[in-house]
């Protein structure tokens, strides 16, 4: 049988490293690679080494940035008193579609999940209650996906938070249990929004 050549076995296995890609799709995502013409190619890899290079964590929100604060953080007209718990950096673009919002973010960059040996320490969850010492943040409105781990971690939070005097609430989901934030429409969003419940 015929082996493919070493880098092209090995960029084939870089690519099926990517969630959503089997061999078959790194196939032919390495073949096509390999037909781009080199300046395209050297786009593409350059994109990754600087993105991988460039992004970091803002210091206080934990939203993925090149500048410390993000963006978000230092814009003065979102409301500093509520700050809205996603599970993910990608979980911000979708609550910012539905255009309802104007809080704050913090991104727990996880859940918790005992089965993935994910603990409390493992996401940001430190980061979240250090921001709550100084009085400013009134709500938290905890919006991590309806599955199993995003409700527990829901559930840990608000134990944690509500004695520090900070009203915590969950978005409501007219959504099915083990969805993805991500994939809503903006209705959904800020209906859940709307009527997100106390915890
Ligand atoms: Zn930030």
């Amino acid at each position: 049988m015929q082996q493919y050549a070493i880098p092209i076995a090995n960029l084939i296995e870089q690519l099926s490293k990517l969630p959503g890609i089997g061999r078959k799709t790194a196939q032919r995502l390495a073949f096509f690679i390999l037909e781009m013409d080199d300046l395209d190619a050297e786009k593409l890899s350059k994109s990754i080494t600087n993105a991988k290079e460039k992004i970091k964590l803002c210091s206080i929100c934990c939203n993925l940035t090149d500048v410390d604060p993000c963006q978000m953080c230092q814009n003065t007209q979102r409301d500093k008193s509520i700050i809205c718990v996603v599970e993910g950096a990608k979980d911000i673009i979708a609550m910012e579609r539905s255009r309802e919002y104007k809080g704050e973010y913090h991104v727990l960059h996880g859940v918790i999940s005992p089965m993935e040996n994910v603990g409390p320490n493992d996401i940001k969850v430190k980061e979240l209650l250090s921001r709550l010492s100084d009085g400013t943040v009134k709500e938290i409105i905890i919006a991590t996906n309806p599955t199993v781990e995003g409700e527990a971690t829901a559930l840990y939070l608000s134990k944690l938070i509500k004695p520090l005097d900070v009203k915590v609430t969950r978005i409501a989901h007219g959504i099915p249990v083990g969805g993805d934030l991500e994939y809503f429409d903006e209705v959904t969003l800020s209906k859940a929004m709307e009527n997100r419940r106390e915890l």
